[in-house]
């Protein structure tokens, strides 16, 4: 199946779609959205990242910072932080350029390497969408983490590229339907910039009254 542009969802919306579907869907289907410290500084973090000249060549390497993505066949646009092409003879040819590059895409982030694969999947996306794009195979990317200011070699396999064609495709039947999911506590539910909107506790106890009642009753104790 083949997207339409006006169809596509946002790649980076992969990221909220693993943290929480329900997150995913107050963001990218009920248009709601708060800002925490921790996207703040994401976003700050980003703006650095691709702050700058597009393209900017060094010897062998060409770097090309901000660079728009698109995948017909996931239904997905976004933004490569860095874009990397390597002089490698194994390499593609490139539009107003001598000899062949080799593709690696770059993706920012700030805090420290996680212990899911929520980064991962995000790249794995942005690799599928420049293969898709520029008619070429990637199997590695990297991630740099602004906390260790170290990169990571990421070698992409099958497995994942199955699991982001899975998840984009439930993303694009919840977008179809509008439906959000109902509330499911978990640990991240401490660090959702969305959690004074979704009032995950409100949604487990079950009673708007009761939990109504407990905020009057905090208010008139102060
Ligand atoms: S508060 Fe919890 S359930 Fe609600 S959107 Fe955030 S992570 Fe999901």
């Amino acid at each position: 199946m083949m997207y339409e542009e006006e169809d596509f969802l946002s790649l980076s919306g992969i990221q909220h779609f693993e943290f929480c579907r329900r997150q995913w869907a107050l963001i990218h289907i009920e248009q709601q959205w708060a800002d925490n410290l921790r996207t703040v500084e994401g976003e700050l973090f980003h703006s650095k990242a691709h702050d700058g000249s597009v393209a900017e060549k060094r010897g062998g390497l060409i770097i090309s910072r901000g660079m728009a993505v698109y995948s017909r066949t996931l239904g997905i646009n976004g933004v490569c932080d860095i874009v990397e092409f390597q002089k490698d003879e194994t390499g593609i040819e490139l539009y107003g350029r001598k000899g062949k590059y080799k593709v690696y895409p770059v993706e920012y982030k700030k805090g420290e390497p996680k212990t899911n694969d929520i980064d991962i999947l995000q790249l794995v996306a942005q690799i599928m969408c420049l293969e898709e794009m520029i008619c070429c195979s990637i199997d590695t990317g990297y991630l740099y983490y602004g906390e260790t200011r170290h990169r990571i070699k990421i070698t992409v396999d099958k497995g994942m590229r199955e699991k982001v064609t899975n998840i984009f495709e439930e993303m694009h039947d919840m977008y179809s339907r509008r439906y959000t999911p109902k509330v499911k506590m978990t640990k991240s539910c401490n660090a959702c910039s969305l959690k004074d909107i979704c009032i995950p506790k409100l949604c487990k106890n079950k009673s708007a009254k009761k939990y109504i009642e407990t905020l009057i009753a905090e208010v008139d104790d102060q």
